[in-house]
């Protein structure tokens, strides 16, 4: 059985494009990338405690047969080995750390996940405009399991509430 996951991969460090492009091609260690939207540029979100530079973030859609918390195993392996050292501590606020490769969970199907170590879909989703445009690109009709919503939906509320 495969499960059609939505993963989001950004970096501000480096090769930001190169890191991108090698964890797509890593991220087939844990199934069939079947879409990926463009590379969308932003400024760092929330308080970056080390100066660090615009993020690069990309959606892709994976078919896989791991379960999700098998999948985080793998997302979390690609980081380690594409260079990132700095871990963010748990929920809540917090300093983020500039990072060579972030590869976060969107959606796992239309599964609600939340162990502690993983929360699935990814509880910021809404509230982020770099998160959003990207997966509005490939997948605007997905509906959010827990609120009904579809991104294309929570893209345009979001720019409401920006709105002066
Ligand atoms: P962020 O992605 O918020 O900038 P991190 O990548 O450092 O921060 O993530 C910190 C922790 O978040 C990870 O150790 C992981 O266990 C947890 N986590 C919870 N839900 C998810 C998810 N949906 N996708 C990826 N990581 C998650
Ligand atoms: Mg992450």
């Amino acid at each position: 059985m495969s499960v059609k996951a939505v993963l989001m991969t950004g970096s501000n460090m480096g090769d930001r494009e190169g890191n991108l492009s090698a964890a797509l091609s890593m991220l087939d260690e844990a199934g069939r990338v079947t879409a990926c939207s463009g590379v969308y540029e932003s400024e760092p979100w929330g308080e970056m405690g080390d100066g660090g530079g615009n993020f690069m973030n990309q959606a892709v859609v994976l078919e896989t047969g791991l379960a999700p918390e098998e999948l985080l195993d793998v997302t979390q392996d690609i980081e380690r080995r594409l260079g990132r050292t700095v871990k963010g501590e748990g929920r809540g606020p917090r300093v983020y750390a500039s990072r060579m490769i972030d590869i976060d969970i969107l959606f796992y199907g239309d599964m609600v996940v939340d162990t502690g170590r993983l929360v699935v879909p990814h509880p910021l989703m809404g509230a982020r405009e770099f998160v959003l445009m990207p997966l509005a690109e490939i997948l605007p009709g997905m509906r959010h399991p827990v609120t009904g919503k579809t991104v294309a939906e929570m893209l345009s509320e979001l720019k409401d509430k920006c709105r002066v």
